[in-house]
């Protein structure tokens, strides 16, 4: 079994926000997708250990604003490389839309947004798979929905490119993120302390 025919599957970007007591939270996450049209319902996987997915799980409310091309990395570091646990996310970032359900639509380097209402949930272990119906959305800007794929090409910074370090140094790649783990071997137990991703994601690079 060849795992990197999931390297095929092709994943758009989201900032998920919700909100609850007055206090607003979001994270990247690239598992919206909308699985009906009549009643328009979409889903959305959220690993437990967001911030936002406990947060989606006690008010049943939530916005996923569409990640476009025009998506700086700053974007990403704010809402997916530290926890709402620890910080707000929302502090000095003036660019959001209060919608319908109440929750936030970031509304720069995005090109749309769509507010949900939970309906239904499943467990699945490390996330959660949320079932929701649509109650407002809007297109944002003209730019085309940025890919993971795009993101790993254009919008992260490169990795240290091989000779710039130590020589014969190995480090484990986050091809979420960009972290590196320096050592010969990464646990396989091992959890991107950025973005949250499994082992499995990380690619091993000997500089
Ligand atoms: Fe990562």
């Amino acid at each position: 079994m060849n795992k990197k025919a999931m390297y095929s599957v092709s994943y758009g970007l989201y900032v998920l926000t919700a909100q609850k007591d007055g206090r607003d939270c979001g994270c990247i996450v690239n598992t919206v997708g909308q699985v009906t049209t009549e009643p328009n319902q979409i889903t959305v996987a959220i690993n437990k250990l967001n911030y936002t997915h406990d947060l989606v799980a006690e008010t049943k409310r939530f916005t996923a604003s569409v990640i476009s091309e025009r998506a700086d990395f700053s974007l990403f570091k704010r809402f997916g490389f530290q926890s709402g646990r620890d910080v707000d996310k929302f502090a000095d970032f003036p660019s959001v839309k209060r919608t319908a359900n109440g929750t936030l639509a970031v509304t720069e380097g995005t090109n749309a947004y769509i507010s949900a209402e939970v309906i239904s949930q499943i467990d699945l272990g490390t996330h959660t798979l949320f079932i929701a119906k649509v109650v407002d959305m809007d297109v944002l800007d003209d730019a085309p929905s940025a890919t993971y794929n795009y993101y790993l090409n254009n919008i992260k910074p490169k990795p240290e490119s091989a000779g710039k370090g130590p020589v014969g140094k190995t480090v484990w790649i986050c091809r979420i993120c960009g972290y590196q783990y320096e050592g010969e071997e990464l646990p396989d137990d091992f959890t991107c302390p950025l973005c949250k991703h499994p082992a499995s994601d990380f690619e091993k690079v000997v500089l």
